[in-house]
């Protein structure tokens, strides 16, 4: 098979869930009773698990339960947006998205896992899993564009063609190692000899190649990295996926992303680094 083009795909696999039992039995324990949990409908989970984290640091739930506390805001994202402005931003840890990206290369991967505060990673292993087709992804510097002049038209053509033949031989780099080593990569031989091979093998490969993984970031790490990575000045390809995650971010917990605005494709946050 060809060497192909491929798009990153993103997914949110999994995210924070309020058990809404619990928090009353949790809030009654500690004489909240005047607090109500507000609806799935009205505020998502992962803002009211913040928020229910925040609130109990001073038992801010209703007034008086702390002495000292004799007000309290009573519109949930009116609460949130303080929390961001007084950069509380701690309590946004609570709250977690789980990402399966799909397609992305090892130019995005080597950027993205720099990122480690807040954040859980799961690369998809270049060592156990053997590349027999590869796929990748065309940067979008590459890609035909409205009112491009045909002097760049032909100059973006020839980077294509010269990518994907780039791969093609690679994959048949990888269908030569395959026959010269077949022996050895039998189904009956040891899973520790395929595995050497493999991690050999891979060397001929670029970085180019699609892959993928699973990161799982909490929202206070989330803030920070769609920020820095849909800035002007990021890579493309990290972008691309971060332009992405911004967008769920904004539709499912808008409570905490909603002073993200769109600049010219850029996401630019009013609080930075809460
Ligand atoms: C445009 C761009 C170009 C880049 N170019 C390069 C390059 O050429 N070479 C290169 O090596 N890297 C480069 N990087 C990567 C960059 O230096 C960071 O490693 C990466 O962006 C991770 O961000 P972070 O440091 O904020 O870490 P995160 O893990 O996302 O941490 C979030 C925040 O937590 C705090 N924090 C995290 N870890 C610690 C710690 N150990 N101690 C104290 N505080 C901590 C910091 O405030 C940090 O900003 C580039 C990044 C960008 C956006």
């Amino acid at each position: 098979m060809a060497a192909a083009f491929n798009e990153i795909t993103v997914r949110v696999l999994a995210r924070t869930v309020v058990d809404r039992q619990a928090v009353r039995e949790w809030l009654d324990e500690m004489g909240a009773n005047e607090f109500e949990i507000p609806s799935e409908e009205t505020v998502s989970d992962p803002a009211l698990l913040v928020a229910l984290a925040a609130k109990q640091c001073y038992m801010a739930f209703q007034p008086g339960l702390n002495p000292n506390v004799n007000k309290v805001r009573k519109d949930m994202v009116e609460y949130l947006d303080n929390v961001l402005k007084q950069r509380h931003g701690s309590v946004l840890e609570h709250a977690v998205f789980s990402f399966g990206v799909n397609g992305c290369s090892r130019v995005f991967t080597g950027e993205m896992n720099r990122h480690r505060a807040g954040v859980g990673i799961s690369e998809r292993s270049m060592r156990y899993i053997r590349y027999t087709n590869i796929k990748f992804w065309m940067p979008e510097c590459f890609r035909d564009e409205e009112g491009d002049t045909s002097a760049i038209l032909e100059k973006k053509r020839l980077s294509r063609e010269r990518l994907t033949a780039q791969f093609a031989s690679q994959e048949d780099m990888m269908a030569f190692f395959a026959e010269v080593w077949k022996e050895e990569l039998a189904p009956e031989s040891t899973f520790h000899a395929k595995k050497v091979l493999t991690s050999a093998f891979r060397r001929g490969i670029g970085m180019g190649v699609a892959t993928g993984g699973v990161w799982s970031l909490n929202l206070r790490a989330l803030r920070h990295v769609i920020a820095l990575r849909t800035d002007e000045g990021a890579e493309e390809e990290i972008a691309h996926v971060f332009k992405k995650v911004g967008k769920i971010m904004l539709a499912q917990v808008p409570e905490l992303f909603g002073d993200f605005k769109e600049v010219n494709g850029v996401l630019v946050p009013e609080y930075w680094k809460v």
